[in-house]
């Protein structure tokens, strides 16, 4: 099938020499200064031309992928009513991340920042046999979330473009299976983005449930960092690094509620009860004195009182956390306090704190103590402590190996929800026997924007962006390096190659320097160049491959006959 040439005479594309001053990021400089997005206000990005051809091609990969395990695509409302995310708590656990707004007639909306809620609505419609399961629903639409730091360009977005799934089984085994189809699919997409990724566990975090695993691709970039084996194939978020969380006696984890601190509640004596290696650090430590939440590892609801924490807690083990730290020192606190009090807050590895410390903070931004801040409602309290490998080496928990750390980007994630949401809305179905069933679910989320970012992270050098094939804006940047002669065999070369279904940017733009030329098909990235140049014996021209740089030149129907 003929494919299109995109002549950049025509094109809309203006790439800039140096950086945007606000840039940090890689991705950020490069997307850009090559003219494929745009800012329009923090954490808002428009598309451009070159920019929104990329973006499709991810697109198709993940539909792609996602309709050969069976999904259905849907495109459900990024305006939603507030009813039913107030049904499962979250209108109000999501806090300062969540957009909100009023209707004209004063009525509460939000812009959907996932969509548990909805999709759980939809299938209670839609389905009411045991028959009419399993199901899996898919979109990929836009989704809104008041990022508290939207920096690095389209990596952390206000607005962003996920794909977003949802499973509904009736027994715990096809939800595995749902799980595992998409633990398959979303493999298949990395892989064939071009992304190099590594398969985590991960907390569940704001969306509940139990099992989950994030695809985090490896970039100095990334906001997270994960531990790797080198030995074997461990490898977890840091956040997440998993020791069994237990009495020492062997008994079930107490549920918060019931957690009263030991007699002498020191954190060797807390470490001890909850069995934490010596080589971690807790972290979302719930510390209760007299029954009462004094601190969290977040701010406190009320106001710390240090002669009580002193009296509970051997002093030297206790670092107070200074309100100044969520503004400077990001390396080691992660999350913002904001106008209506907390938003999530977490600790991350610092290896300059001893092992078997806890942090107590009980401060706001301002120094003053959060109000309004409930605990349940404002932070989990479900989770009383985690706990993170904080050092390079430490021992992983499955061979004793000792552990990498790296940074990476999040560009997937899957969770096992189980009933939860079902719960929260009755869904069930009609058995077998007759008698209803509750439905089990899972959710499952590529950040499809974000993985255009992740893209620019792992594949640029110091001249620019090196596209994977299948995202690339185009297979063949032709480049017409001369006069009048040059451009129009450029031009024909273009027509041919795109005869042939090669994709083709060609750039016939009149006025312009073959320096300048050569230097835009390097940042643009396009995997092949071809230059018909003054430089070659006439019908020849030049091929060059954008990522190893080699050249060769061939007569044209050598080079087309090559490309295609
Ligand atoms: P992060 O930890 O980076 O904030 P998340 O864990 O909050 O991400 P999920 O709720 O798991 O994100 O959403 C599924 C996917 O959506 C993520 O794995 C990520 O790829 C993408 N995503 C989340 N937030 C953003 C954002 N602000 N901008 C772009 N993509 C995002
Ligand atoms: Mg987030
Ligand atoms: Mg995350
Ligand atoms: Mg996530």
């Amino acid at each position: 099938m003929a494919a299109q040439v995109q002549r950049m005479s025509r094109l809309m594309v203006k790439t800039l020499r140096d950086d945007p001053a606000d840039a940090e990021v890689l991705s950020h400089k490069l997307l850009v200064r090559g003219g494929f997005v745009r800012r329009t206000a923090a954490g808002v990005w428009s598309w451009l031309p070159l920019g929104k051809k990329v973006l499709a091609n991810v697109e198709r990969i993940v539909r792609e992928e996602m309709d050969a395990i069976g999904a259905q695509e849907v495109l459900l409302p990024a305006l939603l009513p507030k009813e039913p995310y107030e049904a499962t708590g979250r209108w109000e656990e999501y806090g300062a991340e969540l957009f909100r707004l009023n209707d004209r007639k004063g009525g509460d909306y939000l812009l959907g920042p996932t969509h548990e809620e909805i999709f759980t609505l939809l299938v209670k419609d839609q389905c009411t046999s045991y028959k009419d399961l399993p199901v899996i629903l898919y979109q990929i639409q836009t989704k809104y979330r008041d990022e508290a730091r939207p920096r690095a360009g389209i990596l952390r977005g206000r607005e962003f473009t996920m794909k977003d799934s949802y499973s509904f089984d009736t027994a715990d085994e096809g939800l595995a299976e749902s799980y595992a189809l998409h633990r398959a699919a979303y493999q298949r997409i990395f892989e064939r983005l071009g992304l190099d990724y590594r398969i985590c566990a991960a907390t569940a975090g704001a969306m509940g449930g139990s099992k989950s695993e994030e695809f985090l691709a490896p970039a100095a970039a990334g906001e997270d960092t994960f531990a790797d084996c080198p030995a074997c194939d461990y490898a977890a978020n840091t956040e997440a690094v998993s020791f069994e969380l237990k009495p020492v006696d062997g008994s079930a984890v107490p549920a918060v509620e019931e957690l009263d601190t030991p007699d002498t509640p020191t954190i060797e004596t807390l470490a001890a009860y909850m069995q934490v290696p010596a080589s971690a650090t807790l972290k979302n430590l719930l510390v209760k004195v007299d029954g009462e939440i004094i601190g969290i590892g977040v701010p406190g609801d009320r106001e710390v009182d240090m002669d009580k924490v002193e009296a509970h807690f051997a002093p030297a083990a206790v670092e107070m956390v200074g309100a100044e730290d969520f503004e400077e020192r990001p390396d080691l606190v992660k999350g913002y306090v904001g106008p209506q009090g907390l938003e999530k807050v977490t600790f991350l590895a610092d290896p300059r704190i001893a092992p078997g410390t806890a942090w107590i903070t009980g401060a706001n931004k301002d120094g003053v103590h959060a109000k309004n801040v409930v605990a349940g409602r404002d932070f989990e309290v479900d989770a009383y402590v985690d706990v993170v490998v904080v050092q390079e080496g430490d021992p992983c928990p499955n061979c004793g190996t000792g552990l990498k750390l790296d940074r990476a980007i999040e560009i997937g994630h899957i969770f096992q929800l189980g009933r939860k949401y079902a719960d929260a809305f009755q869904l069930d179905v009609l058995g077998q026997n007759g008698k209803p069933v509750r439905v089990t679910m899972g959710s499952y989320g590529v950040g499809v924007s974000r993985a255009v970012a992740a893209l620019a992270e792992q594949h640029a050098d110091d001249k620019g962006l090196v596209w994977p094939k299948e995202v690339a804006p185009a297979d063949v940047h032709v480049v017409a390096a001369g006069k009048a002669a040059q451009t129009e065999l450029a031009l024909s070369v273009s027509e041919q190659l795109a005869e042939a279904g090669v994709r083709v940017l060609v750039d016939d733009r009149a006025g312009v320097s073959p320096g300048v030329k050569f230097t835009d098909a390097e940042l643009l990235g396009v995997p092949t160049i071809l230059v018909a140049g003054r430089r070659t014996a006439e019908g020849v021209v030049e091929l060059k491959d954008r990522r190893t740089g080699e050249r060769e030149e061939l007569p044209v129907a050598e080079a087309i006959a090559k490309i295609v």
